[in-house]
């Protein structure tokens, strides 16, 4: 019999041994640390419905416009999910979660799909660990949150000089008051040097001038360094938010610094943003990451099994 070689397709790999160990130890590590901040882990479906992602995921970002993989089984259209978040809280919802009342605490773990560029070392099928704290916009809720992160990596290893860094801002709030006032100012500010930006900020300036902030292109974030920045332009209640949220997390002892340029680009995205970084996947190259929102807090990470040894 002729012999067929497979290959496994591109932008997925096999894990031997140590390195499947290494799954198994940083979902067994989560598990232990978030249970004892309360969380019960939930197992949600591998795909889900594609208006789902659309929809929570926002239809005009690269996830949804590129990344997805969508299929259409007779009359259905289906998509393997990009991102933890969209399918546990359908969960919550769909049995009722919401109704109960009082903050619900749930984690996951499990295997993403995205059509990433395989040149940028990405894989697209991929792992995360993330948890989602819904029914509560206490900002020590968030600060709870972001030092439980820096205990997960202190946990699976990552202290002393291999230690994570920490970066956080304020974005404010969606509607009516930090948000619009501040695209504005930015729009101001970035107007006398709009042709100086790349193509895709150019694009940006319009549809969504915030992004503008995290461009990678060095020319950019050359011009950025004195944009306004948001923590700076906040509604007294969003600045109050911020403040208890930092109060909250100095308590707890997480070093971090305020970084204006770490916005997500969303307009349901609101206050608190935080990313984790590491040395040694370049300077500020995150390794997780997340953000208060909408009644919540959600952290998400990549156990980093891939670049760490644990
Ligand atoms: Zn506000
Ligand atoms: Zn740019």
């Amino acid at each position: 019999m002729a012999q067929i070689r497979f290959r496994a397709i591109e932008g997925t790999r096999d894990y031997f041994d140590a390195e499947g160990t290494r799954f198994d130890k940083a979902t067994t590590f989560a598990g232990e640390l978030f249970a004892r901040y309360g969380y019960a882990r939930i197992r949600t479906p591998v795909f889900e419905g594609t208006e789902l992602f659309a929809r929570s995921i926002g239809a005009t970002t690269d996830i949804v416009e590129k990344e997805m993989y969508t299929f259409t089984p007779g009359s259905d259209t289906i998509t393997l999910r990009p991102e933890g978040t969209a399918g546990v809280m359908r969960a919550y919802l769909q049995h009722g979660m919401d109704k109960q009342g009082g903050l619900v605490k749930l984690w996951y773990e499990g295997p993403m799909f995205r059509r990433e560029r395989p040149q940028k070392g990405r894989q697209r099928q991929f792992h995360q660990i993330g948890v989602e704290a819904v029914g509560s916009m206490d900002p020590l809720l968030d600060a709870e949150v972001v030092s439980m992160g820096l205990r997960y990596y202190e946990y699976i290893g990552l202290t002393g000089e291999h230690a994570v860094g920490l970066r956080v801002n304020s974005i404010g709030c969606a509607e009516p008051e930090c948000r619009p006032a501040f695209r504005e100012l930015l729009r101001e500010a970035i107007r006398p040097n709009l042709e100086k930006y790349c193509k895709s900020c150019q694009n940006r300036f319009d549809r969504n001038v915030l992004r503008i902030i995290d461009c990678k292109s060095p020319e950019c974030q050359k011009l950025n360094e004195n944009l306004p920045k948001s923590h700076e332009h906040l509604c007294p209640e969003c600045a109050d938010h911020f403040g208890k949220f930092r109060e909250g997390l100095d308590a707890l002892g997480g070093a971090y610094t305020v970084d204006h340029t770490l916005v997500r680009g969303l307009d349901y995205y609101t206050k608190t943003v935080f990313e984790y970084t590491h040395a040694a996947l370049g300077a500020q190259s995150a390794i997780g990451g997340g953000l208060g929102n909408t009644g919540g807090s959600l952290l998400s990470t990549a156990p980093a099994m891939e670049v760490f040894d644990f």
